[in-house]
C-alpha cells in the first residue's frame, strides 16, 4: 500500500480549494491526488477502476461550467504535470512541441519564446485566461476570441497520449487517424486522461494592431456589427483576426474593477455615454493592415463611432493591453458571482454560450435586449461578434432569481436550436449546463455516449458531467 500512501491523501480542509472552479459550482470528494508523470497517473486510475470509486480531473479549474468540480470520489489534479517533454523542427518548417496536460498556458508561452524565440512562432489557441492548463483546453476544446481567425483549437493539436478509465495508454495522431483525435477533442475528460499533448506551433503574425470603437447608441452599434460581419476583411498580407464586442454593462462592471488590475490601470476611462465598444484586431504588415484600419475607421464613422475618440495600439506589448480590458470582462463577471454568492451560497456562473449561425447580430442584440428587458435580473453581455456567439452574463441574487435565470437560459437555448444553432460553444456542459440544457446538446450526447461505452463503460471518469449514466 506504499503508492496509496504516497499518491493518494484524504481530503481534509487544506484541499478545500480544489472542491470549486471559476463556475463558483462547489462540489464534494473522499480523496486527492497530485501525480507527477503518466505512470502515476496509470496506477492512480488502476486502483480507482479496482475500486470503483469514480474521478474527476483537474486541470488550471477555470473552467465555467463545473466540469472539473467533483461529486465525491477522488479528484485526480494535475497541476503537478507541467513540463515541456520534446519538441520537433520538421524540414517543411513546422514546429511542434510535446507537452504535458498541467502546463498552464502563461508557461507554454514562456517555454515556447524560449525555445523558438528565433522561429518567431506561437500556439494560437487563446481562450484568455492564461492559468488553464493545456489539457483543459483540450478537453473543452476552448478557444476565445481569436478563434474567428485561427478556427478551431483541436487543428492545433497533432497528438494526444491518453489514459483510460483503468489506466491502459491509447495515442492518437493527427495523421494518422485524424477522425478519432477530433472525436476526443472537446469531451471534456469522460474517456480518459490526456498525459501528453503535442502541439503544432504557427507563425506569429508580421505585425499586430488592435482597435476599440465606442458607441454612443446601441443600435448604431449593431449596424456597424452587421456590415462587419457581412465582408471578409483581408487584403494580400493582412486581415481582421478578431471582433469582439463589450455592452454597457460590462464597461461599467470593468471601470469598476479597474484599480484592482495592473494590467489596464493605464488605460483612459471610459467615457459613460458610451452605450458599447467594439473590440478589432488586425494582423500582417503594417501597410497592408493600414489599409484595412482605413477602411474600418470610415466604416465605424459612417455608424457614429467619432474615430477621435477611438483606442488604436500597435505592437504585441502594447495590444496585450486591450486584450486585457477585454479579458477584465470575464474576470470581472466572475468576481460578481462570486460576490453574490457571499448572500446566496447556491448562485454560481449563468451565461450563455450559444452559436446563432442564421441570426444578424443587429436582431440577436434586439432579442437579447427585449428579452432582459422583461426580467430584474442584471446582466452584462460580451463576446465574438461572429456567429452570434454572445455571452450573456446574468447575476442572479436570490435563490429565486437563480432558478429563474436558469429558466432563461434555456428558453434561449431551447430558441436557438430552433433555429439550427448550437446549444453549446466553447465553455462545454460539465455539470451545471447539463441540467439547465438537458436534451439540447443531442449529437454531442450520442458522441459522448458511444465513446464513454468504448473507454469507460463503468463511468468513472467525470462521471457527473455531460451524460446522465445509463442505468
Ligand atoms: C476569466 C476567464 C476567461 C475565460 N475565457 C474563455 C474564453 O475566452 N474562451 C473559452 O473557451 N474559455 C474561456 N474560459 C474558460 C476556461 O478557461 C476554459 O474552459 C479552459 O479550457 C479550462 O482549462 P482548465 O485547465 O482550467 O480546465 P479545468 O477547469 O480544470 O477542466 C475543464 C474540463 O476539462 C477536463 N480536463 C482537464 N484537464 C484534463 C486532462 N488532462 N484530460 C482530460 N480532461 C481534462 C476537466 O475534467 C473538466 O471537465 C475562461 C475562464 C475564465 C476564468
Amino acid at each position: 500500500m506504499k503508492m496509496e500512501k504516497n499518491l493518494i491523501e484524504s481530503m481534509g480542509e487544506k484541499y478545500e480549494e480544489f472542491l470549486i472552479d471559476e463556475s463558483k459550482y462547489r462540489g464534494y470528494a473522499d480523496s486527492i491526488s497530485f501525480p507527477e508523470s503518466e505512470e502515476q497517473v496509470c496506477q492512480i486510475l488502476r486502483q480507482m477502476k479496482e475500486r470503483k470509486i469514480p474521478v474527476t480531473i483537474q486541470g488550471g479549474k477555470t473552467g465555467i461550467v463545473g466540469g472539473a468540480v467533483p461529486h465525491g470520489g477522488h479528484i485526480l489534479n494535475l497541476s503537478r504535470m507541467n513540463r515541456v517533454l520534446d519538441w520537433e523542427k520538421c524540414s517543411t518548417g513546422e514546429i511542434y512541441i510535446t507537452v504535458e496536460p498541467g502546463i498552464p498556458l502563461m508557461d507554454l508561452k514562456k517555454e515556447v519564446l524560449r525555445l523558438f524565440g528565433k522561429e518567431k512562432v506561437f500556439w494560437p489557441v487563446q481562450p484568455t485566461e492564461e492559468s488553464a492548463t493545456v489539457g483543459g483546453v483540450a478537453a473543452t476544446s476552448a478557444q476565445g476570441p481569436n478563434g474567428y481567425w485561427y478556427g478551431k483549437s483541436s487543428q492545433y493539436i497533432a497528438k494526444v497520449r491518453m489514459a483510460c478509465a483503468g489506466g491502459e495508454i491509447v495515442e492518437f495522431d493527427r495523421e494518422k487517424d485524424a477522425q478519432k483525435l477530433e472525436s476526443l477533442l472537446g469531451l471534456e475528460g469522460l474517456a480518459g486522461v490526456f498525459t501528453a499533448l503535442t502541439l503544432r506551433l504557427v507563425k506569429k503574425p508580421e505585425d499586430v494592431w488592435g482597435i476599440c470603437f465606442f458607441f454612443e447608441k446601441e443600435e448604431e452599434l449593431a449596424d456597424f456589427s452587421d456590415a462587419l460581419n457581412g465582408r471578409k476583411w483581408e487584403n494580400q498580407e493582412a486581415h481582421l483576426s478578431l471582433k469582439e464586442y463589450l455592452d454597457r454593462d460590462t464597461i461599467k462592471m470593468i471601470q469598476r474593477r479597474k484599480q484592482d488590475m495592473a494590467k489596464i490601470r493605464e488605460l483612459p476611462d471610459v467615457d459613460e455615454d458610451f452605450d458599447g465598444m467594439i473590440y478589432l484586431e488586425l494582423e500582417g504588415s503594417s501597410d497592408c493592415m493600414e489599409e484595412l484600419a482605413a477602411d474600418l475607421m470610415e466604416l465605424a464613422a459612417e455608424h457614429g463611432s467619432d474615430p477621435d475618440v477611438a483606442w488604436a495600439l500597435s505592437g504585441e506589448a502594447e495590444v496585450e493591453k486591450l486584450r486585457a480590458f477585454r479579458h477584465a470582462a470575464a474576470e470581472s463577471a466572475n468576481l460578481r458571482v462570486e460576490a453574490n454568492r457571499k448572500e446566496t451560497p447556491e448562485i454560481t456562473k449563468l451565461s450563455t454560450d450559444f452559436i446563432w449561425e442564421g441570426r444578424e447580430f443587429s436582431k440577436l442584440l434586439k432579442f437579447y435586449r427585449q428579452e432582459l428587458a422583461q426580467t430584474s435580473i442584471e446582466s452584462a453581455v460580451f463576446g465574438h461578434l461572429e456567429s452570434g456567439h454572445l455571452h450573456v452574463n446574468l447575476f442572479p441574487q436570490t435563490e429565486q432569481e437563480y432558478q429563474k435565470a436558469c429558466e432563461l437560459l434555456r428558453t434561449w437555448a431551447q430558441n436557438c436550436v430552433s433555429e439550427r444553432g448550437k446549444a453549446v460553444g466553447e465553455h462545454g456542459v460539465g455539470k451545471l449546463k447539463k441540467t439547465i440544457l438537458r436534451g439540447l446538446y443531442p449529437e454531442r450526447e450520442n458522441l459522448c455516449r458511444e465513446l464513454k461505452r468504448l473507454y469507460d463503460p463503468e463511468f468513472l471518469m467525470n462521471r457527473e458531467d455531460v451524460l446522465d449514466r445509463e442505468e
